[in-house]
């Protein structure tokens, strides 16, 4: 089975559903000597790994195995927070039957799911600066991807839904699994509807997430939606410009170096040292030798730099700033350093989730999310071509069509990096343009 997982990976249109949306056909193309399985779930509130884990694990251990089996890996390791006692229990049940395949407790730290902090945690292995896990021999990979792993190796099913936490100011907290392509709002109203008129939405967690349109689509990324009212300061603090984040850093930056001791990039012993990064927003430029703009590649913008700072600062957003304006003029990360050794302080600076969520202003909403299996019918949908890294999916139905649920809409165009898209819901095609498709049932 496993010497076709690639081809079934590809032609079922998966891709990492925990992260930005890496075609996983293309991550699976590769040998390595560990696997790991990201079960950290560090976004405050979100609740689907965890609880995927822990009903799925049989499912989950059996997916990991092929893609250990594709990959030539002869270890297996499922990270999970200590504090997913569930999870924990289910697979210490069942790994008996895995022997290739341990299990490593994590603290509850944010970000403990950053692939890099996962692989240093996990296996003591540095990943090098501008680097991937595979340069020190490992493919990270989510729970959720395994679990649409097993469905297409044992049934054939393509990726048509996605499972999701409705959470904040929402009627019902829960977590459920949707159909690809139906609206936020669609969404939200299985949560029963929001408890506030004037809300926002986050798509994804508290601390990476964006804010998205209650008429946004739904995609195979989508991990937890978080209602919150408009004036909710984490939602002034996404909203405020770089113009005035670089402001506030002239005005407010006191360099206590803070936001470096605590980056968990620094931490691996990669040369990313916000503070003197903020010094360029401050004075135009960092007055150190060894530091430059482009070390602000070197950041994941885990935005973890803003809840060390006493003052409210932003390095996150004027990093993100100087990548996007290194970018647009060919700039590519000079720095490829790899550490031979961590902080050696950086386990206590872990930043603990509760302060975490204290510090964010959500600690109402910390609250359990129970996955609910729902009844609902969807009579529209809209699929996004594009709900992956590179090149957006080819439309190969037309209006007019009628399509079954499971059945392909998009093709991977020739020589791309790309993944299938497929119906999730049976209908006529009433609309395809460069972006999506519209299906009515
Ligand atoms: S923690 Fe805040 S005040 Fe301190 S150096 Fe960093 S940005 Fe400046
Ligand atoms: S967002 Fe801040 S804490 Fe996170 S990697 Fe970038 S500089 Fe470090």
């Amino acid at each position: 089975m496993s010497a076709n997982l690639v081809e079934l990976v590809q032609n079922a249109g998966i891709v990492g559903a925990g992260g930005a949306g890496f075609p996983t056909h293309v991550k699976l193309n590769c040998t390595v000597d560990t696997v790991i399985v990201n079960g950290a779930e560090c976004e405050p509130l979100l609740r689907v790994d965890q609880q995927l884990m822990a009903m799925e694990t049989v499912k989950i251990l059996t997916a990991l195995q092929a893609v250990m089996d594709q990959t030539h890996a002869k270890e297996g390791i499922i990270g999970l927070k200590k504090k997913y006692t569930e999870a924990i229990e289910a697979v210490n049940k069942d790994l008996p039957a895995f022997p290739a395949i341990r299990l490593h407790l994590l603290k509850n730290f944010y970000p403990a799911g950053d692939e890099q902090v996962l692989v240093y945690e996990t296996t003591k292995r540095i990943v090098p600066e501008g680097g991937i896990p595979l340069n020190v021999g490992t493919l990270v990979i989510n729970v959720e991807t395994l679990l649409n792993i097993y469905d297409t190796m044992t049934t054939g099913q393509p990726v048509v839904d996605t499972y999701l936490t409705l959470t904040g100011e929402v009627k019902n907290r829960i977590t459920t699994k949707v159909p690809l392509g139906i609206t936020v709002r669609e969404a939200l109203e299985l949560a029963g509807g929001t408890t506030i008129d004037d809300y926002v939405v986050i798509n994804g967690g508290p601390m990476m997430g964006k804010i998205v349109d209650p008429e946004s689509t739904i995609t195979k990324t989508t991990k937890g939606l978080i209602v919150l009212e408009k004036d909710h300061s984490l939602i002034r603090s996404k909203t405020k410009s770089i113009k005035e984040s670089m402001k506030m850093a002239g005005m407010a930056c006191m360099q206590c170096n803070y936001c470096t001791e605590l980056c968990p990039r620094y931490g691996l012993g990669h040369s990313l040292e916000p503070h003197k990064l903020m010094r360029i927003a401050a004075y135009g430029k960092t007055c150190d030798a060894t530091t430059q703009a482009t070390n602000a590649f070197l950041c994941c913008e885990c935005g973890l730099c803003q809840y060390a700072c006493v003052m409210d600062l932003q390095p996150w957003k004027f990093n993100a700033m100087l990548k996007r304006e290194l970018g647009s003029k060919g700039i590519k990360n000079p720095h490829h350093k790899t550490p031979t050794e961590v902080e050696r302080f950086r386990t206590i600076k872990q930043f603990d989730v509760h302060r975490l969520v204290l510090r964010l202003g959500l600690t109402k909403y910390d609250l359990p999310a129970p996955m609910v299996k729902t009844d609902q019918v969807f009579t529209k949908v809209n699929l996004l071509l594009a709900q992956h890294i590179g090149a957006p999916a080819m439309a190969v139905v037309k209006v007019g069509d009628t399509v079954e649920r499971g059945e392909l809409v998009g093709e991977i165009p020739a020589g791309k990096l790309s993944a299938r898209v497929f119906a999730s819901i049976s209908g006529k095609i009433i609309a395809v343009d460069s972006g999506k498709i519209t299906i009515q049932s």
